[in-house]
């Protein structure tokens, strides 16, 4: 794994993972773009979070909100008043530092001076005008979590699907936070993706389900190439827990600046759909939750066995596409030793994580039938649907093969003169983490390919 974040910011740039935001002008703290491999690793561990989410389960359906909602669903879920990070000010060197427990703040985390204000809650959220009037009540916010999409669409969802207990409905998209402090390359940003799942089941049956989805998540994780002794949890108890939740255990990951959160799986009971529902008298809502004067939608589902209608508990997975990426990218990280005395970095990704599946190399530059049979073959594998295949013509196979492996690529084929001679149309194979070649007829290669990367 990498042992400094310097590294990894360096050849996320160098290779085109990840680039400062605006940095032709000068850059903006927190904001980060994705680059032309790193958008292919996003869009892969998205993939898979949606694989084993949604297609490898039968009980949960997909959704996609818009994140400029009404404001109302702020009020409601308890975001205008309490999405709050206490924040302090230095005297000394004017910085402000987010405080993440109050009481523990007492030096500046810049310059080390003790001469700091009391701290004071900041609202995180983003605050942003909305159609051509101007005035006090045309605002609302950058939704500061993809969740609130869920619960306000609880009805829609049930209505259109029949579903019963238990279910869930998941859902990935950008969440906005006004961080005070965003450090730590992707780690903490101001604009950023999450991948979130409401898992709603019956009141008593919240704490197994809890259980489930702690383990499920994990194992997930280590799904996606995370090494078992760099995973830890947290429990987080009394005055950490938010506003919404009865017990959260956070998924820690060894990121280089140290275990940190990677995703935190909350049970909120019944407070969210308790906080959107009308008619909240009506139900036993065991959460305490603000008086809504507002709703249109009883967000309750009918008990068949009781005859009644109740409000369900939730259980939610919350993970950080960002974060997700970044301790990937942490583990997969490997600086190797050859027996020849040189170094190599390659990026050992699972190979359905990878950016480039497969690239192809003509030996050649200008011999017509290495090309031709080069782009042939390009195109045969990328109709197999499994990403990103590369026809790369650049003449220098050694190069090739380096800038693959610290890119991550799995398998590289070389075309040569014996695949346009030889019978068969052999062609090299390269195995980036064993770095053996194997020759394979062109006709063979797609089933190999298949092979390598479904199984
Ligand atoms: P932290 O304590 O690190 O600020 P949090 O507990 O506020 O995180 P949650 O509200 O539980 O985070 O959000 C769920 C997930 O969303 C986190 O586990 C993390 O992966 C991701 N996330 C939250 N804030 C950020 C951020 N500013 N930048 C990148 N990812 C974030």
């Amino acid at each position: 794994p990498a042992k400094t974040m310097d590294e990894l910011v360096s050849l996320c740039k160098r290779r085109g993972f990840i680039f400062q935001g605006s940095e032709i002008y000068g850059g903006m703290q927190g904001a980060y773009d994705y680059g032309p491999l790193g958008i292919e690793l996003k869009n892969n561990l998205k993939a898979a979070w949606w694989r084993s989410m949604v297609y490898e389960r039968d009980d949960v359906e997909g959704l996609d909100a818009a994140i400029v909602q009404n404001k109302l669903v702020y009020k409601y879920s308890g975001h205008e008043d309490t999405f709050t990070d206490p924040m302090v000010d230095c005297h000394e060197c004017k910085s402000r530092l987010r405080a993440d427990h109050m009481k523990d703040i007492k030096v500046c985390d810049n310059c080390g001076s003790t001469n700091v204000t009391e701290p004071r809650d900041f609202n995180l959220m983003f605050k942003t005008n909305v159609g051509p009037m101007v005035n006090e009540d045309s605002y609302t916010y950058l939704r500061p979590e993809t969740a609130q999409g869920i619960f306000t669409n609880f009805k829609n969802v049930v209505d259109s699907t029949s579903r019963t207990l238990p279910f869930g409905i998941a859902q990935i998209g950008k969440s906005f936070r006004n961080e005070i402090t965003p450090r730590n390359f992707i780690f903490r940003v101001r604009e950023f993706e999450q991948m979130e799942l409401e898992f709603f089941c019956k009141p008593g049956e919240d704490e197994k389900w809890h259980e489930f989805w702690v383990g499920a998540r994990k194992q997930w994780w280590l799904d996606q190439g995370l090494a078992e002794e760099n995973i830890q949890f947290e429990y987080v108890t009394g005055d950490d827990l938010s506003h919404y939740s009865k017990s959260t255990v956070d998924i820690l990951y060894k990121f280089p600046h140290g275990f940190e959160e990677l995703e935190g799986v909350a049970n909120r009971t019944d407070y969210d759909l308790g906080s959107h529902t009308k008619a909240q008298d009506e139900f036993e809502i065991t959460a305490k939750v603000k008086k809504n004067e507002h709703s249109t939608a009883k967000l309750a589902i009918r008990d068949l066995e009781a005859n009644k209608w109740e409000i369900p508990f939730c259980i939610e997975p919350s993970a950080g596409l960002d974060r997700g990426l970044l301790a990937v990218m942490t583990e997969a990280y490997t600086e190797e030793e050859l027996p020849n005395g040189t170094t190599r970095t390659v990026l050992k990704f699972k190979p359905h994580l990878a950016p480039i599946k497969v690239a192809i190399m003509p030996l050649k530059k200008n011999k017509p039938e290495i090309v031709a049979l080069a782009k042939e073959l390009k195109n045969k594998l990328q109709k197999l649907g499994l990403g990103r295949i590369l026809y790369e013509n650049t003449g220098n196979v050694g190069k090739g093969y380096r800038r693959h492996d610290e890119v991550g690529t799995p398998i590289c084929v070389t075309v040569d003169f014996d695949s346009i001679e030889k019978e068969g149309a052999p062609v090299t194979v390269r195995d980036r983490d064993t770095m053996e070649q194997i020759v394979v007829n062109a006709a063979d290669l797609p089933a190999y390919v298949i092979n390598y990367f479904i199984n």
